[in-house]
């Protein structure tokens, strides 16, 4: 009968940064290289407001990190019937074909005017998160408004 291999076992001082309520500090469970618990960060009780804990939804960054299913790459969508029911047909494609794509159609768009007959933005975004403060964006912003 043979031993089971040793494991190593790691905690990593972090913080969560996963909304805008971050960041806040924990500790992540490392086993042989790969996460595998949230936990609290005891040592920073007394300068975190929350006591060195997380909310509840820190506790899910382990699934959303191995997740197999998560978006590694630009997605494009090939059905352009829309509907409850059509399935979008996302496909991968590489940066230069998402920022090609983009950027053809943002110039299309400051050719044609930013407002449409109706007097709308023809331009709409979305950046996950409700409430993302324009400061955690950079020049994104910026780069928006131009
Ligand atoms: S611990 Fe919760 S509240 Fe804090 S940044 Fe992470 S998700 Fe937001």
């Amino acid at each position: 009968m043979s031993t089971p291999a040793a494991r190593e076992i790691r905690s990593v001082p972090s913080y969560c940064y996963n909304c805008v309520a971050g960041p806040d500090l924990m500790t992540v469970r490392v086993e042989n290289g790969v996460a595998t618990r949230i936990e609290p960060c005891h040592a920073a009780a007394a300068i975190h407001p929350g006591l060195g804990r997380v909310c509840v939804k820190a506790f899910g960054l382990v699934q959303k990190t191995y997740n197999p299913h998560r978006v590694l790459a630009p997605m494009k969508r090939t059905n352009p019937r829309k509907g409850r029911n059509e399935d979008p047909g996302f496909v991968a494609i590489s940066w230069d074909e998402a920022l090609d794509t983009i950027a053809a159609r943002l110039r299309d768009i400051r050719a044609r005017g930013l407002l449409d007959d109706a007097g709308l933005p023809r331009v709409a975004a979305t950046f996950g998160h409700g409430g993302t403060p324009q400061s955690y964006m950079g020049t994104f912003p910026a780069f928006l408004s131009a």
